[in-house]
């Protein structure tokens, strides 16, 4: 990220929207944000292919679920946060990950200007390219603030999406499911 530009421009946007830069209160406003972009952006340009690839030889897995996994990301329509939770279900093809692997893969992906759509196809995309399971299913719950704080301001209210990639049996779905809601 080019942080000297992005300081300029939230300078600039203090100025567009009537307020004082130089004011105590902004002074290192531009800094501030510049920064929390930089890292709340940091996917960007990454892969979780580095998480991912660490592998271990498990046979006789059937499925693995990791649930609750919390997440926040950045709504590129409006450059608001939505937050919630994510679920990895996977098949192991004999190989399975560290947990705690699958938790930072969602890291990488969030790290982006995002759609929920977008993020949740990306993670079971990830997860088939990286790991290789027989089939994943990736399950997000979310609640948008650019819904909640202004336009229609439904506070509370969730969004759902779910992929599922890969070989994974519709009974199997269902259970996955049913233990990931
Ligand atoms: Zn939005």
């Amino acid at each position: 990220m080019d942080r000297k530009r992005a300081m300029e421009a939230v300078k600039q946007f203090l100025e567009a929207v009537g307020e004082d830069p130089s004011r105590e209160g902004l002074k290192d406003t531009p800094r501030r944000v510049a920064d929390m972009y930089a890292e709340l952006l940091s996917g960007m340009g990454r892969t979780a292919e580095e998480e991912l690839s660490k592998t271990f030889l498990c046979e006789g897995g059937d499925i693995v679920i990791e649930r609750d996994i919390p997440f926040s990301s950045m709504c590129e329509h409006h450059l608001m946060p939505f937050f919630g939770r994510m679920a990895v279900a996977y098949i192991p093809d004999k190989r399975v990950v560290g947990l705690s692997k699958l938790a930072r893969c969602v890291d990488v992906c969030a790290a982006r200007l995002q759609l929920q759509e977008r993020l949740t196809e990306q993670v079971a995309s990830a997860i088939m390219s990286y790991l290789a399971p027989k089939g994943v299913l990736v399950w997000c719950e979310a609640e948008h603030t650019c819904m909640t704080c202004r336009g229609v301001k439904k506070q509370g209210s969730k969004t759902v999406t779910f992929v599922t990639k890969g070989d994974f049996p519709e009974d199997k779905r269902a259970q996955a499911l049913a233990i990931i809601r």
